[in-house]
């Protein structure tokens, strides 16, 4: 089965007791027992909820994986991988990352004995650098956020793969329409369903979907043992979300593309990050994992400074000053005070994160009406 037709009917069947084409939000925690330990498979909502059923099948399917185990937020589903760590291990984590991400691994399980390392990944073969008997996992974002580079899975899966390492990819830029890391040779796959998979920014969610039965296992038993799980109705609107992540993501691409090439040629532009231009750095990687190049877009303006910067970001009036990225309006952002905020500055410049980025989560509107837009504020 292809995507769109997935993304619409994987995982849901009509309701056996009315017919209901949609699954129910099953707004309960507790289901009856005929008598003790005879039921209908559900116990307790933490556990299990057929709603949550539903959609851990569907994502599931449009990932090519064969389990999908929800939680309450990314951030939630990232701590659940962890969790499958013991003190002593070691992970290489791709450098430029979310910056939540950056503070879990920092500032909660670095206390807890786990070791992070930060590489650029760019070139797979950095991860050598880093790799010893105590590396059980690499942590890997591609597209990053905020400067779009590109990672290759399949060369990061490789070296993997000898040494009996995880490989986690957060695939919450390119979103399964545009990549599917499973099936390039990753064990996991991270998603903040927040972001596109959700697709209408009224929800926070997030999942984690394998191939292999017993790392399921492992996550399922964390999912019930540290109870991060989503609600019912949270479950219920990433549902919905799915059914049109083809539709939405095909348009963000054809706006993301007319958005980069428009800031390109733009006098007061500096730099545009957007991985589908020929001469991207890793346009080839992209070319060759990805299906195509999404709607996050980050520049810099010729005027380096953090005052024309934040003209732009307030100058705006159909792109929403706000965090977050993937739904159908469009948002800018300021990656240094914003969404990476909790990496310290230093850290940032590194990586290239200057003062002066702006980042556009390009939204599904009319493309025109985008560019007039950050024509006026651009000004
Ligand atoms: C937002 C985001 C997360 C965290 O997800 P939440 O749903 O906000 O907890 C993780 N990774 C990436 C790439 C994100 O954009």
């Amino acid at each position: 089965m292809k995507l769109g037709t997935k993304l619409i009917h994987a995982g849901v069947e009509p309701d056996p007791s009315t017919g209901a084409i949609m699954t129910p939000i099953f707004q309960t925690s507790t289901y009856v027992q005929q008598a003790p330990g005879q039921h209908k498979g559900y116990e307790y909502a933490r556990t299990q909820n057929p709603t949550r059923d539903a959609l851990q099948n569907a994502l599931a399917a449009i990932e090519n994986g064969k389990h999908g185990i929800c939680f309450g937020s990314g951030l939630a589903a990232t701590d659940a991988v962890i969790k499958l760590l013991a003190p002593g291990d070691e992970v290489i984590a791709s450098a430029d990352l979310y910056g939540g991400t950056y503070r879990i691994f920092t500032k909660v399980f670095a206390r807890y004995g786990i070791k992070f390392h930060f590489a650029d990944l760019q070139n797979a073969d950095n991860l050598l650098n880093y790799v010893n008997e105590h590396t059980k996992m690499i942590w890997v974002e591609t597209p990053t956020n905020p400067l779009l580079n590109i990672i290759d899975i399949a060369a990061c899966a490789a070296l993997a793969r000898d040494r009996n390492i995880l490989l986690a990819v957060d695939n919450t830029f390119a979103s399964p329409y545009l990549q599917n890391p499973l099936d390039l040779g990753a064990d996991l796959v991270v998603h903040s369903a927040t972001k596109y998979l959700g697709g209408h920014s009224d929800v926070v969610h997030g999942a984690v979907i394998v191939k292999d039965d017993a790392l399921a296992q492992q996550l399922a038993f964390i999912q019930n043992s540290c109870g991060a799980v989503p609600g019912p109705q949270d479950c219920f609107l990433v549902l919905r979300g799915l059914k049109t992540l083809h539709v939405r993501m095909q348009r963000h691409c054809e706006n993301g593309e007319t958005v980069a090439r428009f800031l390109r040629q733009h006098p007061k532009v500096g730099k545009v990050f957007w991985c589908g231009f020929e001469d991207h750095p890793n346009h080839a990687v992209a070319q060759k994992q990805m299906r195509g190049f999404g709607g996050m877009i980050s520049f810099t303006l010729q005027d380096d400074s953090m005052e024309a910067a934040l003209k732009v970001l307030s100058g705006t009036k159909l792109f929403s000053l706000a965090e977050s990225l993937g739904g159908v309006e469009s948002l800018i952002g300021h990656p240094a005070s914003m969404t990476h905020a909790s990496i310290p500055r230093e850290e940032r410049m590194k990586n290239g994160l200057v003062d002066s980025l702006i980042r556009l989560s390009v939204g599904i509107e009319d493309a025109e009406d985008l560019v007039k837009d950050l024509e006026q504020a651009i000004g």
